[in-house]
């Protein structure tokens, strides 16, 4: 198991952890680690790490969840004997921020996004990708006008303009499931055998479930601007964003 502390700490950059194991010359597995694996349409961090036992320098080109651990991809492969004393050793991570604070700011900009279109049109999300330089959102909707389109950047770059506190709340499995609200997905499902939930909640505007990193406050995102729209079929519309 690789302990998650991004969860708990969004602007958490450097951490110390053991490594656990060496599955191939490619990867390793950490007990605990701040680097974000791709998930939920947030691109992976990248990161380095240095044994405290050698010095030894690991680029860290990619995460990803396996089960309950994160698989650390590296940028070059290990030769056997690295590969075979590697576990045990105690690193110190520290994570590419600049990346992680560009995916951090289109995260929250795209659930203000959501938040938006939820509140003013009842539209669930069908999908989204976050990207270091613009994000976007496919939404059921039938509608997006020129008119509506207005309405829902000047809405997004109101709710950035009242810099409202984004913060984490755990909740149980049972709460989660009385408010449908919470989870935006057309048909999503609670993941499964998962007791606590966590809701990024945009302090008095909208709250989602969500396991990615978010900004501590929105007037951290900036301006925000659609930058393109796309019909992808009668009830679903695309809207990608950037900020400026
Ligand atoms: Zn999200």
């Amino acid at each position: 198991m690789t302990e998650l502390l991004y969860l708990f700490d969004h602007y958490l950059k450097e951490f110390d952890a053991s490594i656990i194991e060496t599955p191939d010359p490619n990867s390793v597995v950490l007990d605990r680690t701040a680097v974000y694996p791709r998930g939920g349409g947030q691109p992976s961090d990248k990161a380095k790490l240095v044994s405290s036992n050698d010095g030894f320098t690991i680029k860290i080109v990619e995460a990803i969840k396996d089960e309950g651990k994160v698989i650390h991809k590296l940028s070059t492969a290990l030769d056997e004997t690295k590969r075979q004393t590697l576990p045990g050793n105690k690193v110190h991570g520290t994570i590419d921020w600049d990346l992680r604070y560009k995916h951090m700011r289109h995260h929250t900009a795209l659930h203000i996004l959501s938040g938006v279109v939820f509140l003013k049109f009842n539209a669930r999300i069908t999908g989204g990708q976050i990207y270091p330089e613009r994000a976007r959102l496919d939404l059921a909707l039938s509608d997006l006008s020129k008119e509506r389109q207005s309405i829902i950047e000047e809405e997004m770059n109101k709710i950035v303009n009242e810099d409202h506190e984004v913060k984490t709340v755990w909740l149980d499995r049972e709460e989660a499931l009385k408010r449908s609200e919470l989870y935006r997905l057309t048909g999503d499902m609670l993941p499964k055998g998962v007791e606590k939930l966590r809701l990024v909640d945009i302090v008095g505007f909208d709250a989602q479930l969500d396991g990615g990193t978010h900004v501590s406050h929105t007037g951290e995102i900036g301006k925000i601007k659609i930058s393109k729209t796309e019909n992808k079929g009668k009830d679903n519309k695309r809207i990608e964003i950037v900020l400026i």
